[in-house]
Formats: structure tokens, C-alpha cells, sequence
């Protein structure tokens, strides 16, 4: 007789059992099934600009399709030259001292670097300090790297600046590195110069390595200066993420980089690690790489947006206005990036869940949000608000929100 051979369940790698990424998590899924049925979503979800009308500058487009012919080689594992001179200089217009086109690695946006940033550092058992809320690749690619992410609390009473207190007590003889998110997903949170140096000096004084995240470093508002973590911090080992995704409406060319300053004489191991896997991927996608000349050269396009009178600028107003206006709601207003993280009065809005919170609204309103939670903050009161589409549609969803709050007060 015939036998069939049993059947083994495929189960995925435990090196994924704390690997968390909600932001495209399963209330999208829902959202896509609603979609399918014909509903109209308004997704106040996730930071991609190009579909709500934000388009990359003419100018890196048409430079991107005039070199498209050149681009079908692979490149040098750390990127062309053209792209990381240009980002050579752009360190060297925020301060950044000592940094060589040698300290310099192009990747598929600066997801794959943060990746591969962690890969390259961490053992088991080694501790990364991570901001919550916090953009929730950093806690995801240091638990797929063996890491263990441990987080300190921003506070939202003092405008979500990082608690130093609760960073200094959560240190051990285990953690490697302190990660800053500035200015910060998902808080829109920008870090003064004075907080930046203690939080140098904390890293000095531990050993730890610096992580600056500084994608939003373009789009700040109030007229406010960003400043590189890396321009403070000659004397202590930084790496520092960017790309052309946020400021330049370029997240689908996936041009990112990663710039390694500070004291680098006692991480020449590490650096090491970081060439080997950098060649381990060949290169990042070169028709990317060659906007980011064109662009860090070119006409700043971003400003205009995040002026009085911006299409961001106008956004965020609206947004914060009527989203503070809602019974047992209070949100600190970003001076930066894209996002509002709104708190829910617990009193008000007795919620459990906060996924099956924004499933509820998703299915009930047609809003898509992400669940705090989701950032890896830990109380089930807070969500994300995405200000990228049109003050009509922010209106029509941020209406909806207040609509779905009033009914779940009510209950
Ligand atoms: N860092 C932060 C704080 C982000 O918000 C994002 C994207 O939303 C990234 C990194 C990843 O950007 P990229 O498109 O360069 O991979």
C-alpha cells in the first residue's frame, strides 16, 4: 500500500522568536482584506511619502534614469564613490570631524545597515540600549542578532525626551551601545545639544558604543537645528543612519547610509565585521546610490514643505489641533518628522489591547493606525498617528477617530 511520508510542520528560525515589526503587522493584513472587499482606507500608518503626493525631486529622478545604463554592475561593497563623497561632505556640514570616504558604507535604505550594524556587534547575552518608544527595526534587529534590547523610557511629560536617570540605572557590565532615534520616530521628539552631550558622556563614561538614527534629520520644524550626535562625540565610537528616503521622498530607491566617526582605534575588530558582511551582500542597489549625489548637492525641496505654510508644516497643525481637541486625549506636537503619538487617558479609555484597539477602529471607521504597543512602548494607551495625507483626508480621518473614541467611551 502506498505511504505517504508524514508531514513535517515548516517552522521558522528561533533566532525569530523575539523578532517584532507591527508597523506592517497583521491589522495591514485586515486593512488589505477590507480593501479587496472595496472599502476606502485612509492609512495614517506608515512613513511613505511618495503615495500621498510627496514626489522625489525632478532633478534625482532624471539623474537616476541618466545613469540607469551605468548602474547594472555591481558596485564597490561600500558604495560608489560619486555617492559617499557627497556624504562625506554632508558629515562635514554638520560637524562631524575626522570622517573618510573609507567610513563610509551605502546600503538598501538604512534598514539593511541597522541590520547589519547589530549583526556585526552582538553576542548573546549583549545588551543594546533602545529608546520607548522606539522605531521598532532597532529592537527587532538587535533581538534577530543575538542581542538582548533593553529600554530606556523617553518621557512624554518633558516632550519625550530620554529619561537619563532610567538610561544610568538600566546599564550593565553586558551592554554595548546606546541607540538614539533623533529626531524621533515615532514621538516627532528633537534632542537638544545639552541632552546629546550627556548622553555622550554617559556612552564615554560606560564604554558604549553610540547608534545615531538621524533619518529625519531634514524635516524640522519651528525653525528648530538639528544636530549629529556624531558632531558631539569626537572621542567615542558613533555610527550614524541616514538616507534619502524621509528628506528627499525617496523611500522606494532604498539609498541609505551608515558613517562610522569617533575613536575608531579600538574597534578595528569590529570594523572589520562590518566590511565582511557589507561584502557578504556585494552592494546595495547602485541606481539608488547614484541619486544621493544629485540630491545632498541639489536644491533642498524638503524645506519648502516644513515651512509656515508646507504642506507638512499645515499637516501637523491640523492634525495636532484636532486630535488634542478629543475628550481625554493629549499629545505632545512633534517639532520633527512625520508622526504624532497621541495618549489616551486611561480613566477615559479603559483599553486592554491596544492591537485589538486599532483593529476595532480599522473595521469600524476605515482608519489605519498603529498600536503604540507596536513601538514598544509598554502600556496599552498610546498610538501613531502618520500626518502625511491631505488636510482633507487628515480631517475626515482624525473626524472618524473622534467619532470611534466617543462611542468607545460610551460603552
Ligand atoms: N529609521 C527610522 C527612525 C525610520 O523611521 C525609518 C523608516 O521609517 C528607517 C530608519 C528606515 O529607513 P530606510 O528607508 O532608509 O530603510
Amino acid at each position: 500500500s502506498l505511504r505517504w511520508p508524514a508531514v513535517k510542520p515548516v517552522l521558522k528560525s528561533q533566532k525569530l522568536a523575539n523578532v517584532c515589526y507591527d508597523i506592517r503587522g497583521p491589522v495591514l493584513d485586515e486593512a488589505k482584506r477590507l480593501e479587496e472587499e472595496g472599502h476606502r482606507i485612509i492609512k495614517l500608518n506608515i512613513g511613505n511619502l511618495a503615495p500621498f503626493g510627496f514626489d522625489a525631486p525632478d532633478e534625482i529622478v532624471q539623474d537616476m534614469i541618466r545613469n540607469l545604463p551605468a548602474s547594472s554592475g555591481y558596485s564597490d561593497s561600500k558604495g560608489v564613490f560619486s555617492a559617499r563623497k557627497a556624504i562625506m561632505h554632508y558629515t562635514q556640514q554638520k560637524n562631524v570631524a575626522g570622517v573618510t570616504i573609507d567610513d563610509i558604507y551605502l546600503g538598501n535604505g538604512a534598514s539593511e545597515l541597522i541590520v547589519m550594524a547589530m549583526q556585526a556587534l552582538l553576542n548573546s547575552g549583549d545588551e543594546v540600549l533602545v529608546p520607548a518608544p522606539d522605531y521598532p527595526l532597532w529592537t527587532a534587529a538587535i533581538s534577530l542578532s543575538g542581542g538582548t534590547p533593553v529600554h530606556y523610557l523617553c518621557d512624554e511629560g518633558n516632550g519625550w525626551l530620554p529619561d537619563l536617570d532610567d538610561i544610568r540605572a538600566k546599564i550593565t557590565p553586558n551592554t554595548r551601545a546606546l541607540v538614539v532615534i533623533n529626531p524621533n520616530n515615532p514621538t516627532g521628539a528633537l534632542y537638544p545639544d545639552d541632552l546629546l552631550r550627556e548622553m555622550v558622556a554617559i556612552a564615554r563614561e560606560h564604554g558604549l558604543i553610540l547608534f545615531a538614527d538621524e533619518i529625519y534629520d531634514k524635516i524640522v520644524y519651528d525653525g528648530l537645528k538639528h544636530t549629529s550626535l556624531a558632531a558631539l562625540s569626537e572621542d567615542v565610537l558613533t555610527v550614524t543612519f541616514n538616507g534619502l528616503s524621509k528628506s528627499y521622498r525617496s523611500c522606494g530607491f532604498r539609498a541609505g547610509w551608515m558613517v562610522v566617526s569617533g575613536d575608531k582605534r579600538p574597534a578595528q575588530d569590529y570594523i572589520e565585521g562590518l566590511n565582511i558582511l557589507a561584502t557578504m551582500r556585494l552592494c546595495a542597489n547602485v541606481p539608488g546610490q547614484y541619486a544621493i549625489q544629485t540630491a545632498l548637492g541639489g536644491y533642498q525641496s524638503i524645506d519648502d514643505l516644513i515651512l509656515p505654510g508646507g504642506r507638512l508644516y499645515k499637516q501637523r497643525e491640523l492634525a495636532h489641533e484636532m486630535l488634542t481637541a478629543i475628550p481625554g486625549v493629549s499629545c505632545v506636537k512633534a517639532k520633527a518628522a512625520l508622526y504624532l503619538f497621541p495618549k489616551l487617558d486611561p480613566a477615559v479609555y479603559p483599553i486592554a489591547d491596544d492591537q485589538r484597539f486599532i483593529q476595532e477602529l480599522l473595521s469600524q471607521e476605515k482608519v489605519l493606525l498603529v498600536q503604540g504597543s507596536g513601538f514598544n512602548w509598554p502600556h496599552p494607551d498610546h498610538f501613531r498617528v502618520v500626518f502625511l495625507p491631505n488636510v482633507d483626508d487628515l480631517r475626515i480621518a482624525i473626524e472618524r477617530i473622534a467619532r470611534f473614541l466617543d462611542g468607545y467611551r460610551k460603552r
